[in-house]
């Protein structure tokens, strides 16, 4: 199973743009950036900056607590946004995580304002509530929300 799933990054450190081949889905990687060779960690589909001298000349303990840090900013940030979604969710939204797919992990920084608008009516309401009534629950399943998600 040679499947190359290619997925863009951009170099929190010089913003150099560059397509690599997706690491397996929970995958971690560390690297240095190919132009400026700043240390960058790829999670959930972003690059992250991480401190050089730190992944490099850092004890065990120094890398983890950086790691950590960085890591946690991210997930911060990015519960923040879940949890904004969740709690203001109306149709229009809802919509408009069923277009984008809010699980899907490729954006990278800074193309937030990018997104396009959903085109309206591809939705019925009949779908609506069919999601509604039965998707949402099925998160607490982890068959299911594999099968939705994974
Ligand atoms: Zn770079």
């Amino acid at each position: 199973m040679d499947q190359r799933v290619m997925m863009e990054v951009e170099c929190p450190h010089c913003f150099a743009k560059g397509q690599m081949q997706a690491p397996p889905p929970g995958a971690v990687i560390i690297g240095p950036c190919p132009r400026c060779s700043g240390m960058v960690v790829i999670f959930c589909g972003r690059a992250l900056a991480l401190d050089k001298d730190t992944m490099l000349d850092g004890t065990n303990e120094d890398k983890q607590t950086h790691l950590m840090s960085v890591l946690g900013e991210f997930l911060e940030e990015r519960v923040q946004q879940i949890v904004g979604m969740i709690s203001s969710v109306t149709d229009e939204d809802l919509q408009q995580l069923i277009d984008q797919e809010v699980i899907d992990q490729t954006d990278v920084m800074g193309t937030d304002d990018d997104i396009e608008s959903p085109e309206p009516g591809l939705i019925s309401d009949d779908e609506m509530s069919k999601f509604l009534d039965y998707e949402l629950p099925g998160i607490d399943d982890h068959a299911s929300f594999r099968e939705n998600f994974g």
